[in-house]
């Protein structure tokens, strides 16, 4: 069983992206144990999940029969160390470089010799990432894409020094788990973020400079650009934290002042208004989801 040789699958941060991992590896026959320091959190995260699954199994693509085993496979944990006999070990904390380099050299000294480390950053550059540890050439950047179990792509990021043999694997593991891989070299925010995070912050800087309503912006861009979405209901969707956090390593990397993050989107932030996440953002939902 397993696939590209792995079986036992840890995911640190059981925020919207861990949990959405944690459910289609489990979905796709792998043993995962999802760990948060934050114990709400994980409730959250595992009624998420619940869910989730009976979504998609009244929408026929899983079997109502198959549920149960999926939701066995899956343990939820608050301590790191109960994932020392993971072989693949995926984190999805906050996108913050001290704190992912914090938890990616914990993680070193409890896993195995042969585990690998891979890094959902959205934009953090990942040999940075690989050589805070002490098995640089077995992490990568294993980028999939919000909300996980819908959308189909995995942004695949080998570092400087990552191994070809790694890179196959979490390749062939992305595949295994019914995701199209696109490769990207490490530099910042690689290939989708590079793209569309300037286009984002673009929307805030329009809102903020009275272009147009945050309706007419997303309406816009949805219906004249053919896009599913509107880039400020998509921001929502992302968490303006994370939109942030990127626009800052677009800035810092490229010494570019087109990547300067928009005040607005600054000034959204320090409010704490984070999008559906915290139940409001550029527009209001009522309550967290
Ligand atoms: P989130 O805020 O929903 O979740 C982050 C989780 O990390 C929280 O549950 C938090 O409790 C947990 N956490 C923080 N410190 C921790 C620690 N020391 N140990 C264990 N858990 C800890 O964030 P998210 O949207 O799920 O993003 C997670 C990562 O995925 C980020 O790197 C982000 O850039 C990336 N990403 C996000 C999206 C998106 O659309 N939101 C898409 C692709 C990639």
């Amino acid at each position: 069983m397993g696939i590209a040789g792995f079986e036992q699958i840890g995911v640190i941060g059981s925020g919207q992206m861990g949990s959405g991992i944690a459910q289609i590896c489990a979905t796709h026959g792998l043993r995962v144990i999802l760990v948060d320091i934050n114990t709400s959190q994980l409730e959250r995260a595992q009624k998420g999940i619940s869910l989730s699954l009976s979504k998609l199994e009244s929408k026929g693509h899983l079997k109502a029969e198959d549920l149960p085993q999926i939701e066995a496979r899956l343990s939820f944990e608050t301590q790191m160390n109960r994932l020392a006999s993971c072989d693949l070990v995926i984190e999805a904390v906050s996108e913050n470089e001290g704190l992912k380099t914090k938890i990616l050299r914990e993680l070193d000294t409890i896993l195995g010799p042969a585990a690998v480390l891979a890094s959902n950053t959205s934009s953090i550059p990942i040999t940075r990432l690989a050589t805070a540890t002490g098995r640089p050439s077995q992490v990568i950047g294993m980028h999939f894409m919000n909300p996980v179990p819908l959308m189909k792509l995995v942004e695949v990021i080998p570092a400087m020094t990552t191994s070809p043999e790694v890179t196959a694997r979490i390749i062939a593991l992305a595949q295994g788990l019914d995701k199209e891989v696109s490769r990207s070299q490490d530099y910042p925010g690689f290939v989708v973020n590079r793209i569309l995070m300037p286009m984002i912050n673009e929307a805030f800087t329009a809102l903020m400079e009275g272009v147009a309503s945050a309706e007419d912006i997303d309406k816009g861009m949805k219906l004249g650009t053919n896009q599913p979405m509107g880039p400020l209901t998509l921001a929502d969707f992302i968490g303006l934290d994370t939109c942030l956090a990127i626009m800052h390593v677009l800035h810092d990397g490229f010494g570019d002042p087109r990547y300067r993050p928009s005040p607005l989107l600054v000034k959204y932030v320090e409010a704490g208004y984070l999008g559906r996440k915290t139940g409001r953002g550029v527009y209001p939902y009522g309550s967290t989801n």
